[in-house]
């Protein structure tokens, strides 16, 4: 059966080279226990305040961007026609797994590891 093996190998190379883009769900209350796979668009109405999503490195924090014209730092959200959204600019987290990336179309693009500081 050496080539059901051999599918079976490659379906998980296909998988793994093929991430899944984070979906973005309009919520008007964050949930106690946030899905990984999912990017959270906190607000009311048209009028949406934070995005929350646990971090994709895994440590298990949950990370909040402040849409609100007066926050500091704050994000600025695009969404896409496929229906995926991208921040800007970078999530930086300054303690703890330090962790940096891009949000782009659902998808997590990580930064130099050596471009954070010390
Ligand atoms: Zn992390």
């Amino acid at each position: 059966m050496k080539w059901l093996r051999d599918l079976w190998n490659w379906f998980w190379r296909w998988v793994r080279r093929a991430p899944v883009p984070l979906r973005p769900i309009i919520v008007e209350d964050l949930p106690d226990a946030l899905e990984s796979k999912i990017v959270y668009l906190v607000g009311e109405g048209a009028y949406l305040w934070y995005a929350a999503m646990l971090c994709p490195c895994g440590c298990g924090e949950t990370l909040h961007m402040s849409f609100l014209p007066d926050g500091h730092p704050k994000w600025e959200l695009l969404r896409h026609d496929d229906g995926t959204v991208s921040l800007h600019p970078s999530v930086w987290r300054t303690k703890g797994c330090r962790s940096h990336f891009f949000l782009r179309k659902g998808m997590i693009v990580w930064c130099e590891p050596s471009s954070a500081p010390d």
